[in-house]
């Protein structure tokens, strides 16, 4: 079987005229750009004879019937719409690897055993709406009516709003729900977001699992006093407290730099803010993301053990509250397996490697074997207009993804063409 990478290009080139913009690609979640993609490959899989549908929650499933209509399905997916001012490739590349696939299924006369399904997730960005892998959640039951309800964009038009433009009613959203419905295996081809493949040379790299953030809200209260009149070692600067405590933060996650832990502190808040007073309370915002619990943890000790030192060195009173704790998500173990073989029988080079983002394919895994597939992104560069990905290595990603969603839906016949060409 051969996809034709010209074809995938110029498809991903019509996509992205789809909210092209003079500051990158916006086709965000819900929106008329994000609903004419959708439409659009529809279109294109009603053409390929794929039954077409769009369930309650916007995410259109198209499915290439197998020869066995009592095997389960092998999907392949991703999102169609983007952050703001975003790039050519995020989301839109995973739908259009595998349009490709079955585009070249139905060329070719290859028949398989289990149904072959694409799935175009919807509103898989938290840019709109401030919530993330919406469509995907929706599909594995992970979402709730409640939450639903309270989701607006930031001009105030609430989700319920949004969604009626695209012909859905947020009442019905949780049909959506298809856990019960089997699949045999879930792929997603994605870029990689970040400089770890061109770092190791590796062409592909199998997710071995996604990390999730562990939050910390921290308070440091000191004491807010004269700047000028309180003396150097009379101070209980709250901002002294926070930055030593920032510089723990890292410390304590480069510690844990074999396990992939990252740890951020992306908030900080100071008061009362004004030059001439020695800041009397400090509030830090920390993101702690591991695939490794265990690891998470031991960050969270370390920050723990040095606030505790910090407060009788400088004074302070440091609290501290975990605001959020997600479970990472593993990687089915035999789906990654079955693509190390895929890659080293097609002869392309991969890594194992974490996610630190957020995909599709974590709530997918919840349900269903799933895998995600990364390809590398020049300079690490996502969510921006500049973002991009060698053609070559768009080709040989969608090899592998191709090997083995053939090798999991089982070829029947290998159609027309290639009895002819072998001569049987
Ligand atoms: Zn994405």
């Amino acid at each position: 079987m051969h996809v034709k990478i010209s074809r995938v290009m110029e498809t991903l080139q019509v996509i992205n005229q789809m909210g092209e913009t003079n500051h990158g690609i916006e086709r965000l979640a819900y929106t008329l750009e994000e609903q004419q993609a959708k439409q659009y490959i529809l279109k294109e899989c009603k053409k390929l004879g794929m039954e077409t549908s769009v369930d309650a929650a916007g995410n259109v499933i198209a499915k290439l019937p197998g020869t066995d209509p009592y095997l389960p399905a092998v999907a392949i997916g991703s999102h169609l719409d983007t952050v703001y001012s975003g790039g050519r490739y995020d989301g839109a590349l995973g739908v259009v690897a595998g349009l490709e696939i079955v585009r070249t299924m139905v060329e070719e006369g290859i028949e398989t055993a289990h149904s072959v399904e694409l799935i175009a997730f919807a509103c898989e960005e938290s840019s709109r709406f401030n919530f993330a892998t919406l469509g995907s959640k929706a599909m594995t039951g992970k979402v709730d009516q409640e939450t639903l309800e309270e989701l607006q964009d930031k001009d105030g038009i609430s989700l319920r709003n949004a969604v009626v433009n695209q012909g859905l009613e947020l009442d019905q959203f949780l049909s959506a729900n298809r856990k019960n419905t089997p699949l045999k295996a879930f792929y997603e081809l994605h870029i990689e977001q970040g400089l770890k493949l061109i770092d190791e040379k590796k062409s592909v790299g199998i997710v071995t699992g996604v990390a999730a953030p562990l939050r910390l809200a921290i308070e440091i209260e000191g004491r807010s006093s004269h700047s000028g009149t309180t003396g150097m070692t009379q101070r209980k600067d709250a901002l002294l407290s926070a930055s030593e405590l920032s510089l723990a933060v890292e410390k304590a996650a480069l510690l844990e730099e074999d396990f992939g832990t990252v740890a951020t502190v992306g908030v900080l808040e100071l008061a009362p803010g004004a030059m001439n007073v020695v800041p009397g309370y400090a509030s830090l915002k920390v993101d702690i993301r591991s695939t490794n619990v265990e690891s998470r943890n031991r960050v969270l000790n370390r920050i723990k053990e040095r606030a505790e030192l910090l407060e009788e060195k400088r004074g302070t009173t440091i609290s501290m509250k975990v605001i959020q704790e997600d479970q990472p998500v593993i990687m089915d173990e035999k789906g990654r397996k079955s693509l190390a073989k895929t890659c080293e029988d097609v002869g392309v080079s991969y890594l194992f490697m974490a996610s630190g983002a957020g995909h599709d394919a974590m709530n997918m895994a919840t349900c269903w074997p799933s895998a995600l597939i990364f390809v590398p992104s020049v300079d690490g560069l996502s969510h921006h207009p500049d973002e991009f990905t060698e053609e070559k290595d768009i080709e040989t990603g969608l090899k592998v993804l191709e090997a083995e969603v053939l090798k999991q839906a089982v070829i029947v016949s290998k159609g027309e063409d290639q009895h002819a060409s072998t001569g049987i």
